[in-house]
């Protein structure tokens, strides 16, 4: 095992990402050290650069989608082999606490998240707790892998988990980038009619593909569209991947009686939604994996 290792770290906000040579990590107890094969770049890194989403302590090595190898074992792991292909969930969580023992863990008070409050997957190394891994099968390559905690997880929790979505419920995604193109495959899988918004062809051609009804947002109508959709009736379920309160409006806008409007957005600006009009549906931050409860 190599002494030291290189690592993307963000060292001041507003700057630029920087590549340093760092010591590679020990796993403490009931840690694994993985050997990282890939390691998404994602949107919310920006977000972390920006400063608007702050870190507590810098220098930190970011990074929140990683698969790779277990190389090493701390004291009590038990389960996991070096040689195991893995990846890890994003938040770190007591799983002892009632939101954790209820399957709430994105609640959990204590949760800390690797690539946000300690260090992530943008090195060559870097140390998860063994609770945190996934098996990754042959099948599945590291680049596919490494999303799965975030753009999966989080999308499969909302719709599954959250918004219990099944066949023939009429589902609208707002917003087709990362999130979103994962959403419509996982809702079609389920055997819901979804529509999906975007104003970038590009997207809604992908998010059509996938069997999504397209609406191009720059110049077609949601609320007709939707309407014309559900036969006046309102959709079931809205996840919103978009996170500003212009798009929770709109989500809530088309909602049937009682349906559920979810928002899987990463938001830095302090939740003042509007309350939910009347009876006509609610308003949730669902928050799967990752740092998307913070709305
Ligand atoms: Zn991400
Ligand atoms: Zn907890």
């Amino acid at each position: 095992m190599p002494e030291m290792m290189r690592a993307v770290v963000i060292a001041r906000y507003a700057g630029a990402l920087e590549m340093r040579r760092c010591p590679v990590p020990r796993p403490g107890p009931g840690e694994v050290l993985v050997h990282v094969h890939a390691s998404g770049l994602c949107s919310t890194d920006l977000h972390l650069l920006s400063g608007r989403q702050p870190l507590g302590e810098l220098p930190r090595i970011i990074g929140h989608e990683l698969a790779g190898e277990v190389v090493g074992l701390g004291d009590g792991v038990t389960h996991w082999q070096p040689g195991d292909r893995v990846t890890a969930a994003i938040d770190v969580t007591c799983g002892q606490c009632r939101h954790c023992r209820t399957g709430e863990t994105q609640r959990c008070p204590t949760m800390r998240r690797i690539g946000f409050e300690i260090d992530g997957g943008h090195a060559d190394y870097v140390t998860v707790p063994a609770a945190n891994l996934v098996s990754v099968p042959a099948e599945i390559s590291d680049a596919a892998a490494a999303i799965l905690p975030d753009a999966i997880a989080c999308m499969y929790h909302s719709l599954i988990n959250q918004g219990k979505v099944g066949i023939g419920q009429r589902v609208l995604i707002l917003g087709v980038g990362g999130l979103g193109i994962h959403g419509v495959q996982i809702a079609r899988s389920a055997g819901a009619d979804v529509l999906a918004t975007s104003r970038r062809p590009e997207r809604l051609a992908l998010a059509e593909h996938y069997g999504a009804v397209p609406i191009d947002t720059s110049r077609q109508s949601l609320e007709t569209e939707a309407a014309s959709f559900t036969e006046g009736e309102g959709v079931d379920l809205v996840v919103d991947n978009i996170g500003t309160r212009a798009s929770v409006r709109q989500g809530l806008s088309v909602l049937r009686p009682g349906g559920n409007c979810w928002s899987s957005a990463t938001s830095t600006r302090p939740s003042r939604f509007p309350p939910c009009a009347s009876s006509r549906a609610s308003w949730r931050s669902s928050a799967a994996a990752a740092a998307r409860s913070r709305i």
